[in-house]
């Protein structure tokens, strides 16, 4: 299958970049390290007249400690995110989870905000034009219907990304910019839910950097601005082949431990639906707790509730859905295990 055509952009700073964004409005994709969009272009799901490339824009690849916050830039690649000693000694689940992601040679292209920023996917949508052409167009492709949910009056496609269940986890924030302004979101508001545009990015802007707090205030220990003592995180992936796939379900726990017990707790599926999903329930049933076996069941069972995967990225919904109690399970063990 070959690219469509289309103009190189190469802007030198992100000044630049924000200009010709806004300069080519809907004409124009931003393309990073490239391992999704390309795949897509190929397919003709989206043919831009356009990219516009990061890859000279040193200045969004980063990753710093600052007031008590890491800092890490859009650009930075996911095999940096895993080797970074920082990461891994402030927050090993990231490092973890990027080592999930697809395979090495996809990690050393793939990058931070091409992860958060990762179209939904659907076993209807992400195919070749060829093979589209079968069917009638569905609401992802400018159609009127769903080849999944029979009668549905929506796009079910499904958002696979891995980092980001983790990351919201964190509590963490991006940095947005158009030209001539930027401002700071929580990352669970750059998920729309909506399958059809699930990015919640206006035509013009672009991500230029996350940042992560550092633990609950009571939480912290000797003295230093953040450490891995006083909280825990773990992440579940369910996949077909552990060399290489996105995930089916993906469960991320992050605990908040001081003196008392839990002080603070967030449990977060990906998978499931066109956004992240919350597990609310959890921080609920954790909070103020030591939490044992029995109230680790309850919490695998509220995540269970708020979990629908529908037929469109393999296997089957039920036993995804059943693996997410199963995730869940394990991930908060593996989370607890640091309290
Ligand atoms: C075989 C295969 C397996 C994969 N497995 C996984 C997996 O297991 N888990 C997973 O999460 N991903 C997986 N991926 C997807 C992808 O490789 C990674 O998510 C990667 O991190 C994407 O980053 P990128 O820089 O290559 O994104 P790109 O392909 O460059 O961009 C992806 C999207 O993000 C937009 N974008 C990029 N940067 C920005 C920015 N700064 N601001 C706004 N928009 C931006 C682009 O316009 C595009 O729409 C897989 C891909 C392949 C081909
Ligand atoms: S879930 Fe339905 S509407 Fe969405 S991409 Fe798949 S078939 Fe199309």
């Amino acid at each position: 299958m070959r690219l469509p055509k289309f103009e190189h952009l190469q802007p030198e700073s992100l000044e630049e970049a924000l200009d010709l964004l806004s300069e080519h409005g809907e004409e124009v994709k931003v393309i990073a390290g490239g391992t999704d969009l390309l795949v897509s272009m190929k397919q003709r799901l989206l043919t831009p007249r356009y990219l516009l490339s990061l890859k000279e824009l040193a200045e969004l690849d980063f990753i710093e400690e600052d007031k008590g916050r890491v800092r890490i830039g859009a650009l930075t690649r996911l095999t940096t995110l895993i080797k970074s000693p920082l990461v891994q000694e402030k927050f090993p689940v990231l490092a973890q989870v990027a080592g999930y992601v697809a395979a090495p040679p996809l990690q050393n292209m793939g990058t931070l905000g091409g992860n958060l920023c990762l179209n939904t996917r659907c076993f209807f949508y992400n195919q070749s034009q060829f093979w589209r052409q079968a069917r009638p167009l569905c609401f992802k492709t400018g159609g009127e219907m769903c080849h999944v949910v029979k009668g549905g009056d929506h796009c079910y496609s499904v958002y696979q990304g891995d980092l980001a269940p983790v990351l919201i986890a964190l509590e963490a924030r991006v940095k947005v910019a158009r030209k001539g302004s930027e401002w700071v979101i929580p990352l669970l508001d750059l998920y729309t839910g909506r399958g059809e545009e699930p990015i919640a990015l206006e035509v013009g802007e672009m991500l230029t950097e996350v940042e992560i707090p550092g633990p609950a205030p009571d939480c912290k220990s000797g003295g230093s601005s953040l450490t891995t003592a006083s909280w825990g995180g773990d992440y579940q992936k369910l996949r077909y082949r552990g060399a290489m796939d996105f995930p089916l379900i993906g469960v991320a726990a992050v605990l908040h431990w001081n003196g008392e017990g839990c002080a603070r707790a967030k449990v977060v599926l990906t998978a499931v639906a066109s956004a992240p999903v919350v597990v609310e329930e959890a921080s609920k049933l954790l909070e103020g707790q030591k939490p044992d076996e029995e109230t680790i069941a309850k919490v695998a069972e509220a995540a269970y509730e708020v979990a629908h995967p529908v037929a469109n990225v393999g296997s089957t919904p039920l036993y995804r859905r059943k693996m997410v109690r199963v995730m869940t399970r394990r991930a908060l063990a593996n989370a607890g295990g640091r309290g």
